[in-house]
């Protein structure tokens, strides 16, 4: 995500490294590599130059002190500066209401449909509510049908009228059909268009003044940069909606989106969205981007998301096994099934400090685990559970079931072997396990 931005930064923070203090004249070069980062990461010229000038102003500001060298401080001064230009601090969606409504809005192919699909998942699984998805496109059969392959994966309900051609009739009819099922939330997919015209907003607007919904939220495409500002300018002129929903930061997005968007609408960013399996978005904190951005990682995401997919009962069991040196290939497998469920490898590694930077152009795929996966599935669940009773006419069966040399199999079992050393280790040191659950 973001990558040659956050290349460019840090060769700018180079420049005031091994600098004493901070001055008006050595901060000038850094300022002015900063400012043409971002403008080549699509940020527009005037929110590029406000901040930079405002990054000078409050580094000349500060005291260095002897701990902090004054490439630190830039650094620190340039992170909190982008947490503020996107928003500063994260903003909560507005699920009140019985039913609560969300109303879904921008182009299409902006990945309206895919967020309705993936936010009514998150509403299911993280806030335990009830969704009702409504397919409230009137023009495109497809759409409906899409919403309706997405709501049966999730096993959400989907709402439609495919014969009606008043979307405004279609919407008050969907949350009169909530209420009657006991749903107490309403996520409305408006239709969109390829590019903003009259006809559209007027539908989406009359759809805003019918149900009243307590959220109005604009879905656009971060790939498409100063586009999408210019976009979420003219949505917000009509609709005056209440968050930007940012999708598809799985692609090759340089930033522009990301950062101009609260400058300009004054909206802030609600959620990003980062593939196009139901469980890739995530509410957005402008200081964990800022943070990412700097190549500083967000370690707090990726404990989070590990907490939603670690059972604690699960965890403690595990634990248990790891002390008493019992951790199988059963449990190793279990392991792996939820660390993909986690999310893209990448991504997830990216997200460790430094790590995102060295692993740039690596290509780590989500088969990466295949090659252990198709060992452990050649075993006997006797072997899973029994590590040690591999000996060498096993292995060579197990060489043979997954297609690999003797060598690779006697390789993996080692690691292994080495990996439930550590982690008995690990477990023994003081305050390493049992760690209390993070607040969410
Ligand atoms: P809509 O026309 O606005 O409803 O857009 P869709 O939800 O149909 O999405 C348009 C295309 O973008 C589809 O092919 C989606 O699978 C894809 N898409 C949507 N969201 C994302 C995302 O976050 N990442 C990626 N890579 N693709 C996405």
């Amino acid at each position: 995500m973001f990558e040659s931005l956050s290349e460019r930064l840090e060769s700018a923070f180079k420049q005031i490294k091994g600098e004493g203090r901070i001055t008006e004249l050595n901060i000038a070069a850094t300022v002015k590599d900063i400012r043409r980062a971002l403008i080549d990461a699509d940020v527009n010229f005037k929110i590029a130059k406000e901040f930079t000038d405002t990054v000078k102003e409050k580094a000349l500001g500060q005291k260095v002190l002897t701990a902090v060298s004054p490439g630190q401080l830039m650094v620190k001064v340039v992170k909190d500066e982008l947490a503020s230009l996107m928003g500063g601090v994260e903003s909560e969606l507005n699920a009140k209401g019985s039913p609560a409504i969300i109303l879904v809005a921008g182009l299409q192919g902006s990945g309206k449909t895919t967020f309705s699909g993936k936010l009514a998942n998150y509403l299911k699984g993280r806030k335990g509510l009830s969704p009702l998805l409504v397919a409230d496109d009137i023009y495109r059969p497809a759409a409906i049908e899409q919403l309706k392959v997405l709501g049966s994966q999730i096993g959400v309900d989907v709402y439609s009228e495919p014969e009606n051609k008043d979307a405004v009739e279609i919407a008050r009819n969907a949350i009169k059909e909530a209420r009657s099922k006991n749903k107490n939330v309403v996520i409305i997919d408006t239709a969109g268009r390829l590019a903003i015209d009259e006809a559209m907003m007027k539908e989406v607007a009359a759809i805003k003044g019918a149900v009243n919904p307590g959220e109005i939220l604009f879905v656009v495409d971060s790939m498409t940069g100063q586009d999408a500002v210019n976009t979420a300018k003219a949505f917000n002129d009509r609709l005056d909606f209440t968050g930007v929903v940012l999708t598809k930061l799985d692609g090759d997005t340089r930033g522009g989106a990301a950062l101009s968007i609260k400058y300009t609408v004054n909206k802030p960013i609600k959620f990003i969205s980062s593939g196009e399996k139901m469980d890739t978005l995530d509410v957005f904190y402008p200081d964990r981007m800022a943070q990412r951005i700097l190549g500083m990682g967000d370690i707090t995401t990726l404990v989070e998301k590990a907490q939603e997919q670690f059972d604690e009962a699960e965890a403690k069991k595990l634990e248990k096994k790891i002390r008493k040196n019992q951790f199988d290939f059963e449990d190793f497998k279990q392991q792996l099934e939820q660390i993909k469920k986690m999310g893209n490898l990448k991504d997830l590694m990216g997200m460790i400090p430094g790590v995102g930077k060295a692993m740039k152009d690596i290509d780590i795929s989500d088969d990466a685990f295949k090659g252990i996966e198709a060992i452990i599935n050649s075993m006997t669940p006797f072997e899973r559970n029994n590590p040690d009773v591999i000996d060498q006419s096993r292995r060579r069966r197990l060489a043979k079931g997954c297609g690999k040399d003797i060598g690779e199999i006697n390789a993996f079992l080692k690691q292994f072997e080495q990996m439930k050393q550590m982690m008995k280790m690990m477990h023994k040191m003081p305050g390493v396990a049992s760690r209390p659950k993070a607040r969410h």
